[in-house]
């Protein structure tokens, strides 16, 4: 047997032992047997993805690391298991992939593509309950714990749905699978997959425009009779916020062929804002893992608090395997962000530098809903490439709510939404996203940024 190259990795701490570090943001389940029989059962459930896919992905965001390639990452907030429907998926990768392919055409780059997806269905709150006309209930932290409807029922925390999120998150990758590998994403296909959208919407007319010049260098290649793989299939890979240790517990598994540890709850993983304590729970376990793993970063975090837990993630510093997801907010990033790059690289760390532009820009609006503007969020990306062109680092990729339906969530863009627009079609349970205009709008400034 291969000896395992960092044998200290291999004892994974018990469930109980990463309870015992107190743990925060975590379910209160009030039935222990059932809590101790979904994890059974989530225990003998296969991976949902492979080691050596993981492997791949770590490669690729080692690339990203050295400014060889870009990261784009989104997806809902919060996915839901009613949302686990073929539509919802597709519109989704499509405009994924079609965000992409600007990216990569107008500058140039390789665009890793990771979705919020398959596996997406646990919440951070700032608050354990809601109090809706003089009615205090435990809030809704994702399908995952409990559900959305204001009714004690639903909002009790229920570990049968652990289980549920496997089963959803497995439907949902094996259509995005399906769909990035059998002739949905074939770049012959990028017409199609707008062709609904392209009459009526600026942005859908200069992405058409796209297409057209695409269409003229894929005859060309035809011509002389290169087609490769490339043309006909994408690599697309799978994240979540790594939240809930029952589930992430349940599907971390010694790899037989490297006898490491791997999530196999997804690709990518990441520790959420509040979930980031040194000495934590959500720590400890994705220290011993061996998939890439994001850290978002919010304004309170220091220089030192950001090499401490590189130091803690990868001391080994294997290269991709810790992304740093930063997320300001616009009025925040060109003074708070510097510091961070600088020392940070002072300290020889190599790290993807990816923005979260959407998590530092939330508000309210008088009419009572939760939204971000899209020009906040175009700012924060430009402060984002202002920082680290300056420093000359890497603006390693973005990082993004959206859906590809026409949700009116998030307030501005092309179509100027405003907040009495936002009645019309406001379906988040969680954080506004983008729609699927702005989704683009923002591919296309994006990619100015990047070639600029
Ligand atoms: C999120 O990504 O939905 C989220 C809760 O982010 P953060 O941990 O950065 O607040
Ligand atoms: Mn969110």
């Amino acid at each position: 047997m291969r000896v395992p190259a960092y044998p200290w990795r291999v004892s994974i701490p018990s469930l109980d032992d990463l309870h015992a570090m107190g743990a925060v943001q975590q379910p209160t389940y009030v039935d222990q047997s059932a809590r101790d029989a979904a994890v059974q059962t989530l225990r003998k459930m296969p991976p949902l993805v492979f080691a050596g896919e993981c492997d791949a992905l770590r490669g690729r965001l080692a690339d990203v690391a050295q400014g060889k390639a870009f990261l784009l990452q989104g997806g809902d907030c919060a996915e839901t298991f009613e949302g686990v429907t073929a539509e919802n998926v597709r519109n989704k990768l499509r405009v994924l992939l079609s965000m992409a392919v600007v990216l990569t055409y107008a500058a140039s780059v390789p665009v890793v593509k990771v979705g919020r997806l398959a596996g997406q269905y646990a919440k951070p709150r700032s608050s354990d309950t809601e109090t809706r006309d003089g009615v205090t209930l435990p809030a809704y932290r994702g399908d995952a714990v409990n559900g959305f409807d204001f009714t004690p029922e639903a909002r009790a925390h229920d570990p049968h749905r652990l289980v549920d999120v496997y089963n959803a998150s497995a439907a949902t990758l094996n259509l995005a699978r399906a769909f990035t590998t059998g002739g949905y994403a074939d770049l012959r296909q990028m017409h199609a997959w707008n062709t609904d959208f392209v009459k009526n919407s600026p942005v859908g007319e200069r992405y058409e425009r796209i297409g057209a010049d695409i269409d003229r260098a894929l005859a060309f290649m035809d011509a002389i009779g290169v087609d490769p793989d490339e043309f006909h299939t994408v690599d697309f890979f799978s994240s979540h916020e790594a939240l809930i240790l029952e589930y992430e517990h349940a599907l971390t598994r010694i790899d037989s062929r490297t006898q490491l540890p791997y999530d196999v709850s997804s690709h990518f993983v990441w520790i959420g804002e509040r979930t980031r304590q040194l000495d934590g729970a959500h720590v400890e376990l994705l220290s011993r893992i061996a998939n890439p793993i994001g850290v978002k970063l919010g304004p309170t975090s220091t220089a030192d608090d950001a090499i401490a837990l590189y130091e803690k993630l990868n001391p080994e510093r294997t290269p991709g395997k810790v992304t740093f997801i930063t997320r300001f907010g616009a009025g925040k990033i060109r003074e708070g962000l510097p510091n961070l790059v600088e020392k940070v690289t002072a300290a020889g760390i190599e790290v993807a530098w990816v923005c979260d532009p959407m998590h530092g820009n939330t508000f309210e609006t008088s009419n009572g809903y939760k939204t971000r503007e899209f020009d906040d969020v175009i700012d924060e990306v430009r402060g984002f490439f202002e920082v680290h062109r300056s420093l000359g680092t890497w603006p390693g990729g973005v990082h993004v709510e959206l859906t590809g339906d026409d949700v009116t969530e998030c307030v501005g863009g092309g179509a100027k939404l405003s907040a009495e627009d936002l009645t019309h079609r406001y379906e988040t349970l969680c954080d506004p996203r983008l729609n699927r205009a702005q989704s683009l709008e923002l591919a296309f400034l994006v990619a100015e940024m990047l070639s600029g």
